[in-house]
């Protein structure tokens, strides 16, 4: 009841395969009063034969948007623009700068970097630029650098990001699940100083 949207970075099965019970807690929600129809939904409509199937099932509950480089969302006030990534399907990563609040010291404005699944490259320092919160891709570590066609990053090529983009705070998500998780967090801390965290389900952050 408290979901307003959903960013989806590309259709991948891990990363779509829960709306489909969504739409069912979704569909109860609208029917009963709790939350109006259609929720809004942003993913890319690619590839075709998953884009429909995705369309198909999750019929009237959600109204979806297409993603691509070129759409620059405006949503209360907020803006979000999206960018490429180094990944076998069309995938987007997200930044989402908070409009500017007036405070004491001046103004202050909010950014949050999502890389969605990436292996590193240079377009995505630029993107990530002074993240106050930066969501990166460290599926894997630095032992798995020898493998070629990654499309993700390492534990410490996510540090490395978050050090050049010249970030406030790192959040390692998309972590391999059966690798330690302080091993990659060890990995983020020996290029990045700042707070590091490891994503979990439920994580609220204020900033
Ligand atoms: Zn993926
Ligand atoms: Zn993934």
């Amino acid at each position: 009841r408290d979901i307003n949207g959903i960013f989806i970075s590309h259709l991948h099965a891990d990363h779509v395969s829960d709306i489909y019970t969504l739409r069912y807690a979704i569909y109860t929600a609208q029917r009963d009063g709790y939350m109006k129809p259609p929720l809004p939904i942003y993913m890319p409509k690619s590839p075709k034969k998953t884009f429909k199937f995705i369309k198909d099932a999750i019929k009237k509950e959600f109204a979806i948007t297409e993603i691509s480089e070129s759409l620059n969302l405006k949503l209360d006030g907020m803006t979000v623009s999206f960018k490429k990534t180094d990944h076998p399907l069309d995938t987007y990563a997200m930044r989402f700068e908070c409009p500017a609040i007036k405070t004491g010291k001046g103004s202050l404005n909010k950014t949050v970097v999502y890389t969605a699944d990436t292996g590193y490259f240079d377009g995505l320092v630029s993107f990530s630029r002074n993240a106050d919160i930066l969501i990166a891709d460290a599926t894997l570590q630095s032992p798995d650098m020898e493998l070629e066609n990654l499309g993700h990053m390492t534990a410490e090529q996510a540090g490395q990001l978050a050090k050049e983009a010249d970030a406030n705070k790192l959040i390692l998500t998309h972590i391999w699940p059966e690798y330690d998780k302080n091993t990659s967090m060890g990995e983020a801390k020996k290029f990045f100083q700042k707070s590091v965290e490891i994503a979990k389900r439920g994580l609220e952050i204020t900033l």
